[in-house]
């Protein structure tokens, strides 16, 4: 579903990614952590080509990302993605936030992309808010109406950037919540979270990046018992 082979990335002079090589195959969940500056977000921004790559490959879902605007265009409609800051349109309600990229990307009808928004919406519970603007949401809702409005393309493959480090503790839960039961529905993803237990119940791998680069890759249970390298101890020790 999700492939980098031997990807490359500078900021500048620095180097961002260094020969990173990992694919993620058809319902797969990754938990992707390390240490701050370490790439991560640097890493998922590529796969839908926020952010350009100096060499290597990346293939998602069977379209080749260096081909043309044509497969970037297809990629972005295909992978939903959520961030730590929500991006919601302030300026648009709920509803509104939700339908604009089904309309103008998937070119579907007004009340088509209600219809599709609605069973979102109440999907991640929060279907009566539809009416309301973002700032009259908690930040938990907010995040809950970004993930919605990723829903809302149906996308192949969903990835999420610390979409819980901005919330306040108590509304932690319930988008770790909203990510669980999209995991156990099969969604493929991969979660830059630092949730050690979102990772323990869902994720089938754990990827550990420092410097640039994956230093580890293991199933969770393996990764938190028994990491094999001083950096993921030292990266556990800190946050757990
Ligand atoms: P965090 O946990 O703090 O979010 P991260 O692992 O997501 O960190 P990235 O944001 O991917 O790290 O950044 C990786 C490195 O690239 C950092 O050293 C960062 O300073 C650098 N970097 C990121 N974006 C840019 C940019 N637009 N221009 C220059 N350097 C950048
Ligand atoms: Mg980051």
């Amino acid at each position: 579903m999700i492939e980098m082979r031997q990807v490359e990335k500078f900021y500048g002079p620095f180097h961002a990614l260094k020969g990173i090589d990992f694919s993620v195959t058809k319902g797969e969940k990754i938990v992707l952590c390390g240490p701050s500056g370490s790439g991560k977000s640097t890493l998922i921004r590529c796969i839908n080509h926020l952010e350009p790559i100096a060499s290597g490959e990346i293939v998602v879902a069977g379209h080749r990302l260096s081909d043309s605007q044509d497969a970037v265009d297809a990629v972005r409609r295909e992978v939903g993605m959520v961030f730590q800051q929500f991006n919601l349109f302030p300026h648009k309600t709920v509803l509104e936030n939700c339908i604009l990229a089904p309309m103008r990307v998937r070119k579907l009808s007004r009340a088509e992309a209600e219809e599709t928004a609605r069973k979102y919406l109440e999907r991640v519970r929060i279907g009566d808010q539809a009416a309301k603007y973002p700032a009259q949401l908690s930040g938990g809702q907010q995040q809950r109406v970004a993930i919605a409005r990723a829903l809302c393309m149906e996308p192949k493959a969903m990835l999420f950037d610390e979409p819980t480090s901005a919330l306040d503790p108590e509304m932690v839960k319930e988008v770790l919540d909203t990510m669980v039961s999209l995991a156990r529905d099969g969604m493929t993803m991969i979660c830059v979270t630092h949730e050690m237990g979102f990772a323990r119940q869902v994720a089938d791998r754990v990827i550990f990046m420092a410097d640039g680069e994956i230093v580890e890759e293991n199933a969770p249970d393996a990764f938190f018992s028994n990491p094999r390298h001083e950096r993921s101890r030292a990266f556990l020790g800190e946050i757990l």
